[in-house]
């Protein structure tokens, strides 16, 4: 049975220190090769799974590194036995011929890697849900860039073969919302280690990375936190129901960035897996 225990959010603002390109838009007025995604009033927006990605792939590349944590980082290997995610067709095959769920449930919690236990796989839900991010502050227009497609023998740019794409102009801000639930300790120090990432500037998200773009940090971090495990449940639980609004539901923490610290060195000092 699924219970809810702890419940935390992380909410900011996503600040562009290059342009941002999230393509796969419809074409617009900007008449461009490559449009941006918006959202049906014709804002820029970023969706929660692009946002989701770039977190994931920053946090594992950072967990190959780390003790006492593992990762299969999605790569998916027959010969590998590490994470049921890295040698997924043999592993399916093992799920179908299981009748027992508890035997299911044991051997995932065993064998998957503490990347997939937090983002999720193809046997379990994630842990951790990122919203899609409302552009807060902007100049209200895009811009459209020039790219050229380079001919990998001679590294010389074709002539004829020249696109181009639309960003949304560095500076501009978009509303984060992070929501993490029941996670182990692990799970948070994971979080946090992302997190703490984009809070040092090191972030980025969208595509076209080669050129410099989408690389940004995160400012005005707040946590709130849930706890329905420790004494005054009731009142906590209580609070939570009656309000509507996130800072009236949950508990604020008073020195997010300090808590984002403690959490990863909890994760270094850790020796359950
Ligand atoms: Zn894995």
């Amino acid at each position: 049975m699924w219970e809810l225990k702890t419940k935390y959010l992380f909410k900011g603002r996503l600040e562009l220190k290059t342009a941002l390109h999230i393509g796969g838009g419809r074409l617009n007025m900007m008449n461009t090769d490559s449009p941006i995604v918006r959202t049906p009033e014709e804002l820029p927006f970023i969706p929660g799974s692009s946002f989701k990605g770039a977190f994931r792939s920053t946090v594992e590349k950072i967990a190959v590194s780390l003790p006492n944590i593992t990762t299969c980082q999605l790569i998916e290997d027959e010969k590998s036995k590490n994470c049921p995610t890295a040698y997924h067709k043999e592993f399916a095959k093992q799920v179908e011929k299981m009748k027992d769920e508890k035997e299911l449930v044991e051997t995932l919690k065993e064998k998957l890697c503490n990347t997939c236990k937090l983002f999720g796989s193809p046997y379990t839900a994630s842990k951790i849900f990122f919203h899609d991010l409302k552009i807060l502050d902007w100049a209200g227009v895009t811009q459209v860039r020039d790219g050229v497609v380079i001919d990998r023998d001679s590294e010389r740019a074709k002539d004829k073969l020249k696109y181009d794409f639309e960003v949304v102009a560095p500076s501009s801000t978009f509303d984060m919302e992070i929501w993490l639930e029941n996670p182990s300790k692990q799970d948070l120090g994971l979080a946090c280690i992302g997190l703490n990432e984009y809070l040092s500037g090191m972030g980025y998200i969208g595509g076209i990375k080669s050129r410099g773009l989408g690389s940004c940090f995160i400012s005005d971090l707040k946590v709130y936190k849930l706890d329905l495990e420790s004494e005054g449940k009731e009142e906590r639980l209580r609070k939570y129901l009656i309000h509507t609004e996130p800072e009236k539901k949950m508990d604020e923490i008073k020195n997010p960035e300090q808590f984002v610290q403690e959490k990863t060195e909890a994760i270094l000092l850790s020796k359950e897996v």
